[in-house]
């Protein structure tokens, strides 16, 4: 390669890598997968090392990819958040082993799963959490305290009162909670997350807490940045020491002293994920002696004493049997693949989604092709390409018409998907009512998709409304009902009127309005009148509301379709209020209690609830500002500082006579 065209390489690389930067730690969605990212910057490497001279400081492959966004307020990491090393394959492991055996003598190994979350910092003094943050580009990152305080599993009080300690860890989603997510997100006719990373990130850094707590997030603490209060000398003693003051520390982490067992245990590991309940993108190897550390030294980005190996994407061939077209509840049409099931990452897996025309035509995917799947982001199956056709294969093409009711499909300029406009669509109604009746909306017990579907065949419904004009003698003319039956179904229907507004207007499955969403709504406006009447600039002054969910809103509300249910609606008597709680007590507004010492009958979080839920903050340091000093028995050094300065100090009887 000569200089030109390495010059030119690069700076297409280095384009195409910001990219996807931006996409995956700015806006939490990747464009492609972990590990063509990964191929692109290890070509970006190559070249650089080849030309040192067109290497520039500014280089993807200098940086730690994150930055942190104005949303929330900035913090700089005193001690660094850096990257590791990447590595691809167990040669690549050996070579990092024989330099570290070249420098120090008889090195101690830890080899640990690499988390695939997003890294964080958290912050204790006097062994009480005080601030958490995010990596961003390593140096300054954002202060997500209030939403890591929704993880359950990061201690507010550690077991020992330490002065200081900052320890980093990887928070994450686990693969059940993501799959809850998704069910969800599928539910409200959102976009779903891409896969647990990406959920994890996104759920972490909503500006409204209660969102991030609804995400059941968890977090693996892996290292100490900084300690004052105690000494410690290698990685196994640190993280045997964060397990002692409460932390939950990365898994299975275990201490080597040859290479070969080094490479053995990664392949053991590769073995053992799929049992997990977390997604892992490789295997950390980490010299033990932080002494030896020091000898073995730093480059500008990553530690030279700790490599990653990260895991190859496990790919497989197979028969595409057929296409098959989904229609959504918005009307989305979406093609997907039906093809052999064959086991990826431990699970068999037999569909994949082909998203679009515009996928298809640019993979030339035809049924009978066989077909190279592979699973991204561990879960979601990913088809790669068309390996062979099969003889007299035809491309295949979207049908122009809905295949369930023949509606001229429509495609939007701003959307790929096309989508059957008609809104009387079988499928959608289908899907619409097994919505409305769903568990998280009207809750309908006992209404489920195979009695929608009989209800809906037999010309019973055809829109929710008429839910509420069946009869026990309706359904006793079906084969699944008796009396007792019968009876349930008209009782479950009847109760659901008296349920919550939210639930209604979530029930009426509006685009990208999900239940928070609905309870916003109904928080904001009060009755269904005011809803419907609202404007776009009204529905934009709510907190977590953007221009397309407002403007659907509008539209949905402007529908004759939507007028006439809602019409219909109050004719039986359903809710079409909603009582805001008495949560409007905001008594401590603008005070500020910092906690201390031992309480008599609650914990500490406890009062720190009770504090934020009436408005005002609780502070882990007192000052000038502080307005209460909340102290319990054994009350320290802030109690002491407390009175120095003046501040007024309860105990818990008196904190009781302010909330009552
Ligand atoms: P990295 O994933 O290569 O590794 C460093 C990170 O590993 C650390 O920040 C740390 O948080 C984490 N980690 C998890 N478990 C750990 C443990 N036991 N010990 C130490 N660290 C542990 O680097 P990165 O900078 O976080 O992310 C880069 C990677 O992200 C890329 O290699 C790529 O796979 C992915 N990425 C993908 C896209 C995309 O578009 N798909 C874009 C950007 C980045």
């Amino acid at each position: 390669m000569d200089l030109i065209t390495a010059k030119t390489e690069i700076e297409q690389l280095t384009a195409e890598l910001e990219r996807y930067n931006h996409a995956y730690y700015v806006e939490d969605n990747p464009v492609v997968s972990d590990y063509d990212y990964d191929m692109k910057m290890k070509r970006l490497r190559e070249i650089e090392a080849e030309f040192p001279e067109l290497l520039s400081p500014n280089s993807p492959s200098q940086r730690v990819g994150g930055e942190a966004l104005n949303t929330f307020e900035k913090v700089e990491h005193t001690v660094q958040m850096g990257s590791l090393q990447d590595v691809f394959s167990f040669e690549e492991v050996t070579q990092f082993s024989d330099r570290i055996e070249k420098t120090v003598s008889s090195p101690g190994y830890i080899v640990e799963p690499k988390i695939d979350g997003l890294s964080v910092s958290l912050e204790y003094r006097d062994g009480e959490f005080f601030r958490g943050s995010t990596r961003g580009d390593g140096f300054i990152g954002e202060d997500v305290t209030a939403n890591l305080r929704t993880i359950k599993s990061i201690p507010m009080t550690l077991t020992e009162k330490i002065p200081f300690i900052e320890v980093r860890g990887e928070v994450f989603m686990s693969r059940k909670s993501f799959e809850k997510l998704v069910e969800q997100q599928e539910l409200n006719g959102e976009e779903p997350a891409k896969n647990p990373r990406n959920a994890a990130a996104g759920s972490l850094r909503q500006k409204n807490p209660k969102i991030t707590a609804k995400r059941q997030l968890d977090i693996f603490v892996f290292n100490i940045q900084q300690i004052d209060g105690a000494d410690i000398t290698s990685h196994k003693d640190s993280l045997d020491y964060l397990k002692k003051l409460g932390f939950k520390t990365v898994p299975n982490y275990k201490k080597y002293t040859s290479a070969d067992d080094v490479l053995e245990r990664i392949a053991e590991i590769g073995v053992e994920r799929v049992n997990y309940d977390f997604d892992i993108d490789g295997v950390v190897v980490k010299v033990d002696d932080f002494s030896q550390r020091e000898d073995i030294g730093y480059t500008s980005k990553v530690p030279k004493w700790a490599v990653a190996y990260k895991f190859p994407p496990e790919e497989k061939e197979t028969p595409l049997i057929d296409i098959e077209i989904n229609v959504g509840r918005t009307g989305a049409i979406t093609p997907v693949a039906v093809f052999e099931p064959i086991i990826l990452a431990g699970t068999s897996v037999s569909r994949a989604t082909l998203h679009n025309q515009d996928f298809i035509s640019d993979k030339d995917i035809r049924i009978g092709d066989v077909i190279r799947v592979r699973k991204a982001g561990e879960i979601i199956p990913e088809v790669l390409m068309s390996v062979s056709h099969a003889e007299n294969s035809e491309k295949f093409l979207l049908p122009s018409k809905c295949p369930v009711c023949g509606t001229p499909t429509v495609k939007s300029d701003e959307e790929s998907a096309i989508r059957c406009p008609n809104v009387d669509c079988p499928a959608q109604l289908m899907r619409n009512i097994i919505h409305f009746a769903s568990k998280k909306a009207m809750d309908i017990d006992g209404l489920g998709p195979a009695i929608i579907e009989l209800l809906l065949d037999n010309k019973m419904i055809s829109s929710v409304a008429d839910l509420y004009e069946l009869t026990e003698a309706d359904l006793m003319m079906l084969p699944k009902f008796k009396e007792k039956s019968a009876g349930n179904l008209v009782r479950a229907i009847e109760k659901s009127k008296s349920n919550t507004l939210d639930r209604v207007i979530f029930g009426l499955g509006i685009r990208n309005i999900g239940q928070e969403a609905a309870k916003l709504l109904c928080d904001k406006f009060g009755t269904l009148e005011k809803i419907m009447s609202a404007t776009k600039e009204e529905i934009l002054e709510i907190d977590g509301f953007g221009e397309i969910m407002a403007e659907n809103v509008v539209s949905a509300f402007a529908n004759e379709r939507n007028i006439q249910l809602i019409e219909r609606f109050k004719g039986y008597g359903m809710t079409m209020y909603y009582e805001t709680k008495a949560l409007n007590d905001l008594r401590f507004d603008g005070l500020t209690f910092v906690l201390t010492g031992t309480l008599p009958s609650m914990t500490r979080d406890e009062a720190k609830k009770i504090i934020e839920s009436f408005g005002g903050k609780a502070s882990g340091s007192v000052s000038k500002k502080t307005s209460y000093v909340l102290a319990g028995e054994e009350a320290g050094s802030k109690l002491t500082k407390a009175q120095q300065l003046g501040i007024t100090i309860i105990d818990e009887e008196e904190f009781k006579n302010m909330i009552k």
